[in-house]
């Protein structure tokens, strides 16, 4: 089948980590919207069979998750799964997708529009109730549209390691990822800041993204992916396996080498050759990053993303829940430095059960603290767990997307009356707990001079940064080759380390530029304390710091 294929079958795009992987591609259909397999010229019956399988399968897997649900959750756990096999099973939604496959839609298509006309028939009601159901008709479409998309020349290939493909990956789809599965990330568009690369550097996978769209017909066929290189290369030949193979071996027994001198300086703090002490802290999502983190010689952990805990979900956590797992990670971290980054959802990170408005530009739109500072009860919660799990090491609490003083005041007067409702309930807390904010938005640098008088320290989300600074939408690949000029974000971090420097306070950056090796003798120079990168870069950080000037 590979030596008689015709079509396209070299793809290039940006890559990210330097690594290689070979395996079968697979399919992902992602949250809004789905990579489609057009419907025009297929078989109406055949149409409709692989439907009414995808239906049946699906179903089966749901029952199957729910049980499992049951016995490690507990009963209202398992419900929602329940309720997901139940509305999978009903007639009018398979009538209505039979339907479309008559009119001539693809099954993924047809599944696509009754999932669309459905939840726009419950969000109308205006019920709270019904406009949740409309999120789980969301859901279990995408569990069809997965399980149709996992077809390959050998039948479903689910217990098969796999090349994930998808027009991109939102971070509510990466956590559910059962990532021991995944071999590599090819993603149609995305940037070097997306959420997909970010997830690929913190896994420490190969990927390559903004491929643009790729044909189905290689959909489930074997492929080599060369992040170095920004290549893919389906149903290769024997000659191009073997070439790969010889570059993954060489590049392999490279690697390894420097990986083992990197890890002898584990140990010894990084300091440039001038002097200067670079703190090297550590970005993750959840508590499963952290061993990874100290194992590569983390010596704080410069952001916990908070929202991947909702992610995770299909309801809001408790503060019980945040607080339970924000102690588990300071207690790991023994004393280093955690700092807690309050919820950042909104814009390229979209939670279902939070029924956010859809917005023309949701990037300048209700995001992060904006969000926060609203609904003060969600974000009083997560002050709560933060300043109780500050009893149990050195936790700080980050807030992101300020860009205004009153922003940043109506914060800290909710977090002093968390303070005061914990001291009334005699809860122990860190009364000295260090607060500080992300540098995202030009303005927060712009006015970090009456921002550093605030707080104890600045970090710098160069993702966001750059993305306001330039003008340059982060998730656009079209555009993203912009952020190589640097200078605008960097005279915006030399003014923000300028500025809280005066006051004592200190600065580190934990955006995806901070594991840019290039640019390590920059944030040295401009005298930045700390630089926080995802587990897989803090050796090469590390490293980068000693050797810089
Ligand atoms: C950033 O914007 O650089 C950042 C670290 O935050 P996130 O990538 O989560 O938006
Ligand atoms: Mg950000």
């Amino acid at each position: 089948m590979e030596k008689s294929y015709k079509g396209q079958r070299i793809f290039t795009g940006i890559g990210i980590t330097s690594k290689k992987a070979s395996g079968r591609l697979r399919l992902i259909s992602t949250n809004e919207g789905v990579v489609q397999n057009k419907g025009t010229s297929l078989n109406k019956d055949d149409e409709k069979k692989r439907f009414l399988d995808a239906v049946k399968r699906t179903i089966e897997r749901t029952n199957e998750i729910a049980k499992r649900a049951k016995e490690s959750l507990g009963e209202s756990e398992a419900q929602i799964f329940e309720i997901h096999a139940m509305l999978l099973d009903d007639e009018d939604f398979i009538g209505s997708a039979l339907g479309e496959i008559s009119k001539g839609k693809s099954a993924e298509e047809a599944v696509t529009s009754s999932a669309q006309k459905y939840t726009s028939i419950l969000r109308a009601i205006g019920d709270e109730y019904l406009s949740a159901r409309a999120s789980d008709i969301k859901d279990i479409c995408s569990g069809i549209i997965d399980t149709l998309s996992a077809k390959t020349e050998k039948g479903d290939s689910e217990e098969e390691p796999y090349i994930l493909v998808a027009r991109d990956l939102t971070p509510s789809q990466t956590v559910k990822l059962d990532k021991s599965k995944i071999l590599g990330f090819v993603t149609y568009e995305g940037t070097p800041s997306s959420h997909t690369s970010i997830l690929a550097r913190a896994m420490g996978i190969p990927a390559i993204v903004g491929v643009g769209e790729l044909p189905n017909s290689i959909i489930g066929t074997e492929a080599l992916l060369d992040a170095k290189r920004g290549r893919l290369i389906a149903c290769p030949s024997d000659e191009e396996r073997e070439r790969f193979l010889a570059e993954y071996r060489y590049e392999s027994k490279i690697a390894s080498e420097h990986e083992r001198y990197m890890r002898s300086l584990i140990s010894t703090p990084a300091v440039t050759r001038s002097g200067h002490r670079v703190l090297i802290y550590a970005n993750v999502g959840n508590e499963g990053e952290v061993d990874g983190a100290l194992l590569n010689g983390a010596e704080g952990i410069g952001l916990l993303r908070s929202e991947f805990m909702y992610f995770e979900r299909d309801t809001y956590p408790s503060e019980t829940e945040l607080f339970s797992s924000y102690k588990r990670i300071a207690e790991k971290m023994q004393g280093k430095r955690v700092i807690i980054r309050t919820l950042d959802v909104g814009a390229d990170k979209q939670i279902p059960y939070f029924n956010l408005e859809k917005e023309q530009n949701p990037a300048l739109g209700y995001r992060g603290i904006r969000i926060c500072l609203d609904r003060r009860e969600l974000f009083k919660i997560q002050l709560r767990a933060i300043l109780r799990a500050s009893h149990y090491g050195k936790v700080g609490i980050m807030m992101p997307m300020i860009a205004t003083l009153g922003e940043l005041k109506r914060a800290k007067e909710l977090l002093f009356e968390a303070m005061k409702e914990l001291d009334k309930e005699s809860v122990m807390y860190d009364e000295k707990i260090e607060i500080g904010i992300m540098i995202e938005t030009p303005a927060s640098a712009i006015i970090s001079d009456k921002l550093a008088k605030e707080v104890s320290f600045f970090s710098v989300g160069t993702n966001d940064l750059t993305q306001y600074t330039l003008a340059v939408d982060r998730q656009n690949s079209r555009v993203s080759g912009i952020c190589a000029d640097t200078e605008a974000v960097m005279r915006l971090i030399k003014m923000a380390t300028d500025n809280i420097h005066e006051v004592g306070g200190w600065i580190g950056v934990c955006g995806e530029m901070a594991a840019d090796l290039s640019l390590t003798q920059a944030f040295v120079d401009i005298g930045v304390d700390e630089l926080s990168v995802s587990a897989p870069y803090l050796l090469g950080v590390r490293g980068k710091v000693t050797d810089s000037k």
